[in-house]
């Protein structure tokens, strides 16, 4: 009876629908109008969309279990380390920085769209590091692991990814003074956006959202983000605001002669929990054990991925360079 108990438990909290049933039970509709009474009602969204995800996908016969497998077990596994482990870095990281911000702001809306550019700018370092240093992209590429899109990969994640990306992010956004309260704002919306973007072809085929695509970042940039093409790998690390792919030089528009292979470059055992979520790992250590020098060994931890002590590197830098040399020919 315990485990039906945390069965339903679990079910209920995965679907977030503890803040909207408080709402309606204690009449407080008013609470609608603040900041915490939007993301309660907004809870459930994204969970929702997923089941009508798998619905629409069992409807039309296209639901293969392949699809959802490394997320399902990755979600399972996180819930049970969760039971043992809480590392909540955003509150340290306001606490320990604040008093070193190089200025104060207001919750005001144009202090809003300075936070959300500073936001999207913290966003993008994470992100850039979780590509470019081997040791992030070990806690990073459980969620490129997926081979097939559906907003079952937003919830794909290494367990230590969230801290490493709320450390950078949130002591980023509070030494540039970003006020606290704005921060959890932006998070929110972002958050939901960054889950959104994750819908699949069975929901949405077409994922540019017209105009859009050129002034925001898109689940069709996102799409093209998860892409193992050496035309796409490493490109759009933005969120919602494109601008800082755009000021770096990363933005990738989803062409429609480059089919989308989605997933990681190194060889996979198709659907394994176990590779996707502790493969990286298991080769980083390797890499670092068998290298012959202490500083390859170092360097093996903070180079990028496909770094190698011989020389012979096949980093997604070099792996692009090979292929837009050979379009050329
Ligand atoms: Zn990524
Ligand atoms: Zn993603």
């Amino acid at each position: 009876m315990e485990f039906l108990e945390t069965l339903y438990n679990e079910i209920v909290g995965f679907f977030n629908f503890g803040g909207l049933i408080e709402i309606i039970e204690t009449d407080n509709y008013k609470a609608l109008l603040t900041q915490d009474g939007i993301g309660k009602a907004l809870g459930p969204l994204i969970p929702v969309l997923l089941l009508v995800e798998i619905i629409r996908a069992l409807f039309y016969r296209r639901l293969t279990f392949t699809q959802y497998k490394i997320s399902f077990f990755t979600y399972v596994f996180n819930r049970f380390i969760s039971r043992f482990i809480s590392i909540g870095m955003v509150g340290l990281c306001i606490a320990f920085f604040e008093p070193y911000a190089i200025f104060k702001t207001e919750f005001t809306w144009y202090w809003f769209i300075y936070g959300y550019v500073v936001w999207e700018f913290a966003h993008f370092i994470y992100h850039f590091l979780g590509h470019k240093v081997r040791l992030f992209w070990c806690l990073h590429s459980t969620h490129h692991a997926p081979e097939y899109m559906n907003l079952s990969v937003t919830y794909t994640h290494f367990f230590l990814e969230a801290p490493y990306a709320d450390i950078i992010r949130t002591t980023i956004c509070i030494l540039l003074g970003v006020n606290p309260s704005l921060l959890f704002l932006i998070m929110f919306i972002d958050g939901t956006w960054g889950a959104f973007i994750h819908i699949g072809e069975n929901i949405m085929v077409d994922a540019r959202l017209g105009f859009l695509n050129k002034i925001i970042l898109t689940p069709s940039h996102h799409r093209v983000h998860h892409a193992k093409n050496p035309l796409y790998m490493d490109t759009n690390f933005c969120n919602l605001l494109n601008i800082w792919d755009k000021a770096f030089g990363t933005l990738q528009d989803e062409k429609h002669e480059e089919a989308i292979e989605y997933g990681i470059t190194r060889p996979m055992k198709s659907g394994d929990f176990l590779d996707a979520y502790f493969g990286e790992i298991t080769l980083l250590l390797k890499d670092v054990y068998q290298a012959p020098t202490l500083k390859d060994k170092v360097l093996y931890i903070f180079m990028p991925p496909g770094w190698h002590h011989s020389g012979n590197h096949k980093t997604a830098t070099i792996v692009k360079k090979e292929y837009f040399e050979s379009v050329k020919l």
